[in-house]
Parts: C-alpha cells; structure tokens; sequence
C-alpha cells in the first residue's frame, strides 16, 4: 500500500486538483492515455480534463481494494475514526476552495455549495463516532446448550457510485461508514462531476488513509466498465445512489454473484399543504423543498397537493418568491439560483412544462435567466395540473413548482401514493392527529412534517418502493457495510 503525490498527468486546468484515476495510493492516468472534458454549466466551458478509465483500470481497482481488505480490517476502530475526524477537519479548513470547485463544475450557487461540505463533512464526523460502537452480542440458546456470540464483520471490497447533484455528500455518506466499518472500495464519480470526488480522496489521503482503501476511477463509459467488475466476484457489496432506472440495471447484475446492495434512487415528493395549515411555514417549506439545489435534489418537492381552500393564497405567494429569484453564475455574488447540470436538464424541465401547459395547467409564474451560454432555467409556478401530466409521474429536476388543488383527506393520500416512488414526502398541518394519521398512510422512507428539508447525517435517509433498498446516516448507516457472523460454543 503505497501514496504518491498527485501529479499534472491528464492536464489539470483547476489548479491543485488532481485529475488522475487514484488506485492502490497512487495517481495515475488511464490505461490508454484517455481524458474527458468537465464543463462548467454556468457557460458551457471546460474547466478540466479528467483520466478517463477503462475496463483495465476497473480491474485493476478492484485488484487493489480485494488485496488491501485484510488489513484494513484489521486496523483498530479508533485509528478509523481518527481518520475519519481529520478527514473532517480537513473539509472544514478547506471548505471555501471545495465549494468553489463544486460550483464550477455543478453550477450551485456558493452559499449552497458550503452548506453542502459542511454536510458532508458531517458524514465523517458521525462515522467516526460510529466506528468505535461497532458492537456484537453474546447470549445462550434456549435449550442452554450453546453459547451464542455474535460479531459483526466488514463487508469487504465495495463498489460506490454516485449522481452529480450533490457531488461531495453523496461521497461522504458512502465513505464515511465504509471506512468506518473497516471496508476497502472502488468508487466511480459521476462524469459531470469528478473534480469534487478527486478533491475529497487527496484530503483522505492527506488524512492518513493507507493507499488501496479508496481506489477512485472516473469514467465516460460507466456501463462497460462496471459491468465486469459486478461480475468478477470480488466485490461484495455494490452501494448506488442515482436513478431507478440504472438501480435496476446493477441489481440485475448483482444479483449474479449474489452482492449486498444499498439503493438511493429516484423520488417523485408529494408536498401536501392542508386547509389549517400555517402558511408562513408552509411557504418557507414548500420554496427550500422546492429550490434546494435549482431542484435537482432526490428529495424535491415534485408534487405541490393544496387544499381548494388555501391554493390561491398559498399559490400566489410561493409565486412571489420564486419569480423574484436572481439566476445566474452560482459563483457570482447575490446568485440565487445557478444552472442546471447540462441541456438535457433544461431539455427535460422545459418539456415537462410544455406537456403541462398543453394539457390545460395554467402559467402562474416564470422568473428571469440571464442571456447566457449556461443551461439555466427559469423558476416557474404552475398551477391547475391535470390528472394526466407527465410531470406527476416523473422527477423534473428542475426549478419548477407544480400545483394540484385536493378537497379531502382521502383523496390527496391516494394522489400522494400513485407513484412507483416512494422516498419523501411533506405535510403541513397544524393538526397533530391528523400529521400522525397521514404520516402513517403515506408511502414514503421519509416525511417532512412542517418542515421542507430532512437530510441529516444523524438521520436515517432512503425510500420504499422503487425509490431504493437500505438506509444512509444515522445508526443504521453504518449496518450496510457490516455482516454479522454468528460464533456457536458448547456451554458445558
Ligand atoms: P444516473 O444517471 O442514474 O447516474 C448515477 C451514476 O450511475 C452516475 O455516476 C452514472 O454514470 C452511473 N451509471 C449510469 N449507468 C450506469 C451503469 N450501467 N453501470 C454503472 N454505473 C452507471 O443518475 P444521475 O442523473 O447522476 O442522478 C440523478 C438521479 O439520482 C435522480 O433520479 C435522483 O433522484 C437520484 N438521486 C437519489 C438520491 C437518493 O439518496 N435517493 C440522491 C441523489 C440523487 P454516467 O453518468 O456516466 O452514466
């Protein structure tokens, strides 16, 4: 296990950020010499070339992740928290060049972007707390025959993947309980944004994490580099976070040799505002739901469901905030709103809005996008949405508040549970009878009650239904990257 500095090899042109593939401790180009570009989607230009991995160099991180397992596991739990903690400490201190970086190659606006190091520097604080309470039991059968120990165990090499929206969190929340548990991995970035994850590994590093435990391979070409590595057999738990649609994909191809799988997938949030609702509160919700990130969160608010009585108001004034929003440069100061990631975003939200419009919804609102090459999209209120808008059944990712008007309690659950999504949802309501009642009827891993923003380390976060399998943060993050291994002993 060795750690070499990182090096210019595939044309850096954000300085101090490494752009090579990191295997086995060491920076490295691609096998064939291959780089691809990352663009800034405030303007379209290139920021970086980016080593761009081959099957060869899959193979080759999963080489070095299998041979450093064993001893990796073998270290003590505090000497993983210690990493972990100075692994902290380090994105705190860095904190103003990360959240630079992660604006120029995702588009959030700064303020955003620090907030989101903060959180996920959070990952490796609460996991290293974790790392030392990883505990077993130890008990007797109930025929007083056996003594039961039980112990729990990494689960070895993992494969990470994970999306572009909140590229350094979504890094830390499957790092932080890998490390923490004792497991080696590879993990692959999304391709619009590699830089933050380069970032992150030369801090690990830079942290005392010994080469071979996290072994970073950027790619262009996901699905013919991953395939072989799901199939190879040696890695044994795939943790993925992005769309349903490629979860499935890599439990289809798990399930051949039989890996753990951890699935973060898609949302369709139904943000319901009932008639005793405060609407002070569920205005302030309904736009950090709704905005969080120009919207390209797992966790937006999809589907806006008011009550008759309140729509109007409630509609008009999420209006008012949404249409006065400044868009622009996430870098630029006052910026409210940045880019989304690329054109297909913009392509997406804009189509989703044009088959609303076509289908009878009603403009309410559309802010201002500066005359610019970036992928911006304006802020936009609709409402009067049709049963049958495509925009109810999928993810906009985009910044776009979409208004569906309900008579009773019923109804809006059965509107709020038509959808194979099952990750979060919202309720606003003053009546605790009722919050506990609809809490308990809708189909969600996650519910915001009076409240637009739920993602916390210290909190258990996934979905049921096709919107993932398994939990990231809170105590039982840490369960997905650990086996129990059951000790039987004769009690004479
Ligand atoms: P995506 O298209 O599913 O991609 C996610 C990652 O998977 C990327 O790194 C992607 O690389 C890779 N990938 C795609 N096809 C693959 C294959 N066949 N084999 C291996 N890897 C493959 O999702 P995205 O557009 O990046 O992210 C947005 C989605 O993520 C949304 O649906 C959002 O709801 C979801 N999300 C969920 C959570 C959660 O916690 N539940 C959090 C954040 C985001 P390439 O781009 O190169 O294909």
């Amino acid at each position: 296990m060795t750690t070499t500095a990182p090096s210019d090899l595939a044309d850096p042109t954000v300085p101090g950020v490494p752009s090579g593939l990191f295997i086995d401790g060491a920076w490295q180009p691609a096998s064939d010499g291959g780089t691809f570009a990352v663009h800034n989607p405030a303007n379209g230009q290139v920021i970086a070339h980016v080593a761009d991995a081959t099957v060869a160099d899959g193979h080759a991180a999963v080489q070095a992740a299998v041979a450093a397992q064993q001893a990796w596991a073998a270290t003590s739990p505090r000497e993983r928290a210690d990493i972990l903690h100075r692994g902290y400490e380090l994105l705190l201190a860095r904190s103003e060049e990360l959240a630079l970086l992660m604006t120029s190659e995702m588009g959030k606006p700064l303020a955003e972007a620090r907030a989101e190091v903060v959180y996920a520097a959070e990952f490796f604080r609460w996991n290293a707390e974790e790392a030392a309470r990883i505990e077993g039991s130890y008990g007797r059968t109930p025929d007083g025959r056996t003594r039961v120990l039980v112990t729990r165990r990494p689960v070895g090499p993992c494969l990470l993947i994970t999306p572009w929206n909140f590229p350094m969190a979504m890094g830390t929340r499957k790092i932080g309980p890998a490390i923490a548990a004792g497991c080696t991995m590879v993990l692959k970035p999304a391709p619009q944004t590699p830089l933050s994850t380069l970032a992150l590994t030369e801090l690990l590093t830079e942290a005392g994490l010994p080469g071979g435990v996290l072994n970073v391979i950027p790619t262009s070409r996901a699905a013919e580099v991953i395939e072989p590595m799901m199939a190879g057999g040696q890695l044994r738990k795939i943790s993925f976070t992005g769309s349903t649609g490629v979860g499935r994909t890599l439990l289809a191809q798990a399930a051949r040799t039989v890996m753990r799988t951890s699935m973060e997938l898609g949302g369709n949030a139904p943000f319901i505002v009932f008639e005793d609702a405060d609407l002070d509160t569920a205005v302030e919700a309904a736009f950090a739901a709704k905005m969080r990130n120009m919207g390209e969160s797992c966790t937006a608010a999809n589907r806006f469901f008011v009550h008759r009585s309140v729509a109007e108001e409630f509609t008009s004034r999420l209006a008012e905030r949404m249409s006065t929003l400044l868009v622009g440069d996430g870098t630029a100061e006052g910026v409210q709103v940045g880019p989304l990631i690329d054109r297909a975003g913009v392509e997406k939200a804009s189509g989703l809005v044009e088959d609303a419009l076509a289908r009878g919804a009603r403009l309410v609102a559309r802010g201002e996008v500066p005359d610019s090459t970036g992928f911006f999209y304006p802020p936009t209120v609709l409402a009067d949405i049709p049963a049958d808008a495509e925009l109810l059944q999928t993810e906009i990712f985009g910044p776009v508040a979409a208004v569906r008007c309900f008579d009773t309690e019923d109804e809006v659950v059965a509107m709020a549970n038509d959808t194979e999504f099952g990750l979060i949802g919202f309720v606003m309501t003053r009546d605790l009878q009722r919050a506990l009642r609809v809490s308990e009827l809708l189909e969600v891993g996650m519910l915001g009650l009076n409240q637009g923003v739920v993602s916390n380390p210290a909190a258990p976060f996934g979905g049921v239904k096709q919107s993932g399998l398994g939990r990231e943060g809170g105590r039982v993050g840490i369960d997905e990257f650990l086996e129990y291994r059951y000790i039987a002993i004769p009690a004479h």
